[in-house]
């Protein structure tokens, strides 16, 4: 048995390496059965007929939780309170402004504003902080903003379509959206884990119609908890199907659950099934051309190894995280230190993975 699957493995990774698409089930063979030194092989030798060989990117952003106010309750995340807490906060357009101004004194040029779902905030915020930011510091600082669980309170709280929201936002500045919120899309681990987050067909949804609306964005995916292999490919599958309708994710981003609390199960995913995953969606979406290697949660030795299991971004330069631990690279020598020291030639790219020096 283990010799036949071992087999199968090898015929799927020569269908991949001969250029066609790979099913699900073919991915399911390959995350349960197949050699994870095969799969970062093919997952490399794919990268590299698709992408500069000898590049890796990577980006400087400051992230700005703008809100820890949050109505969804992810039971993994220690970052979020309630409405009304002592501890809650909204931070001032001023606030935000200053915060930014600091990144960009120190490298940065773009924002990622991410928040909690906080029902007491009215949406002209939003377009007063977008406006803001572009008014005071330039049409070419790229906001990033908005998980498909924050538009949605936005049309919960106006009532408007999730077209025309998006609409408002994109004219007062918005450039993309995040793949935030994704974690597992499978409906049975949304119940266990967030229960009050958006479902699948509404994360569809939403990205999809962002995407209609000439606002890309990156998907990622979070496993390491009590998912099983099937739903981790059938998150695959949702992302890639989608994908082939509107071309919106520039890049996918494999994510490990942090242990923040004790309220969900985790399991510690060992470097080698981490390399295998990443290398499977590499191989997987033949269709998003770019497969981001976290180093903020993997840390520096396996994400040097990433590197060489189909990745080609390091992700980013982070200059402020509240709501993961960083294991980062938190200033661009440093970064640009760590994928020399990977065996590759660093160079910066923007939020559209354009390669800006
Ligand atoms: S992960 Fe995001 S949506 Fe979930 S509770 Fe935390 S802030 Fe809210």
């Amino acid at each position: 048995m283990g010799i036949w699957k071992s087999e199968a493995s090898d015929c799927i990774l020569e269908k991949a390496l001969a250029g066609q698409r790979i099913s699900p089930a073919e991915a399911l063979n390959l995350y349960s059965s197949a050699d994870f030194l095969k799969v970062m092989a093919a997952a490399r030798e794919i990268r590299n007929r698709k992408l500069d060989p000898v590049v890796v990117t990577y980006t400087v952003f400051r992230i700005i939780n703008y809100t820890n106010i949050c109505n969804v309750n992810c039971s993994f995340c220690s970052y979020h309170t309630s409405l009304g807490s002592p501890s809650g906060k909204v931070l001032t357009v001023e606030e935000i402004v200053t915060k930014m101004r600091d990144a960009i004194a120190i490298g940065a040029d773009q924002m990622f504003l991410q928040g909690g779902v906080n029902p007491g905030i009215p949406f002209d915020y939003y377009l007063s902080v977008l406006h803001t930011v572009k008014n005071v510091f330039g049409r070419h600082i790229h906001i990033r903003a908005f998980s498909p669980s924050e538009l949605m309170e936005m049309e919960r709280l106006t009532g408007m379509s999730l077209r025309s929201i998006l609409r408002e936002l994109k004219s007062a500045g918005l450039d993309s959206v995040p793949g935030a919120g994704a974690e597992i899309l499978s409906d049975r681990m949304r119940a266990i884990l967030s229960p009050r987050k958006c479902s699948v067909a509404d994360w569809v949804r939403v990205m999809e119609t962002c995407h209609q609306e000439q606002l890309p964005g990156s998907a990622n995916i979070v496993f390491g908890s009590e998912e099983t292999p099937h739903e981790i490919i059938d998150h695959l599958r949702t992302v890639r199907e989608l994908q082939d309708r509107t071309g919106g994710f520039l890049a996918f981003i494999p994510w490990i659950f942090q242990r923040q609390t004790d309220q969900f199960k985790i399991r510690s995913i060992p470097a080698h099934e981490y390399l295998k995953m990443l290398g499977i969606c590499r191989i997987f979406f033949d269709n998003i051309p770019h497969i981001e290697a976290s180093i903020l949660v993997l840390g520096r030795g396996t994400g040097s190894m990433a590197l060489h299991a189909g990745a080609d971004d390091i992700s980013s330069v982070v200059i402020e995280e509240n709501v993961l631990k960083s294991h980062g690279l938190d200033t661009e020598e440093k970064a640009r230190a760590f994928i020399s020291e990977s065996g590759f030639t660093p160079a910066r790219r923007d939020l559209l993975y354009r390669t800006v020096c």
